[in-house]
């Protein structure tokens, strides 16, 4: 085996064991159960790992990843791991991830071809497309910054409008879908404050979080253009 990997399998032998030597009993603790309070849904950028950023040990939070932490209605895998943290963990906190210099927001963003990922990032650019009034006036940088944002808030929407978290509300059972978004640069993270926990205020809290990105002036041209922005959402709208 390459020198690199036998680094890594070192350094998890030193790992398990100043864990176990910290917390005795830790690993048959966690082998017998995990309950984490929390589901992440991040993106797969290696330099946004879900327990670090937050000081969680493992069994502390269920993650899902995938390029610009999307979810997507039809996308099997995140409904099943949502499904799995809501219906049988019991998380009471699903928090969208976002992160600003995203490669794929970037992508989408510019229109750079990157390969088979175009088809998925496609689901950012409809979001741009959908909020171009409000970031149309911005310069490149901020648009970038704000399309991330924006990103996570539409997938804030999606997952509180999946079955799964629909069907929780339902039965009364308490989670709350939460949107921040992490800086590469500060390492902090950013709440936008689109928090969804109950489905009566779902479309009055996403019309709120879009509310803080203003739009530019109308362009000029045919009259009337309908942005399809903060209206094409919500149950009523599918
Ligand atoms: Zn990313």
């Amino acid at each position: 085996m390459s020198e690199a990997l036998d680094q890594l399998l070192a350094n998890n032998r030193r790992w398990a064991a100043a864990t176990e030597a910290r917390e005795p009993g830790f690993f048959t603790r966690l082998a017998r159960q995990q309950s984490p309070r929390y589901m992440w849904i991040g993106c797969a950028d290696s330099r946004v790992p879900a327990n670090e950023i937050t000081g969680l040990d493992p069994g502390e939070v269920f993650v899902h990843r995938n390029v610009a932490n999307l979810v997507v209605h039809s996308d099997l895998n995140a409904l099943s791991t949502i499904q799995f943290a809501v219906e049988h963990l019991k998380v009471r906190h699903i928090m969208v991830v976002g992160h600003y210099g995203c490669a794929g927001v970037r992508a989408a963003m510019r229109g750079v071809r990157v390969g088979l990922a175009d088809n998925w990032l496609r689901h950012v650019q409809d979001v741009r497309l959908r909020h171009r009034r409000r970031l149309d006036h911005l310069d490149a940088e901020a648009q970038e910054d704000v399309l991330c944002e924006m990103n996570v808030i539409e997938q804030v929407g999606n997952v509180a409008l999946s079955t799964v978290l629909q069907d929780a509300w339902a039965r009364g059972q308490q989670v709350a879908v939460h949107g921040w978004v992490y800086g590469l640069r500060d390492g902090l993270l950013k709440d936008l404050h689109v928090t969804m926990d109950d489905p009566e205020t779902v479309v009055e809290r996403f019309a709120a979080a879009l509310k803080r990105y203003p739009r530019g002036e109308p362009a000029a041209g045919p009259a009337g253009e309908p942005d399809g922005a903060d209206t094409a959402f919500g149950p009523g709208a599918l």
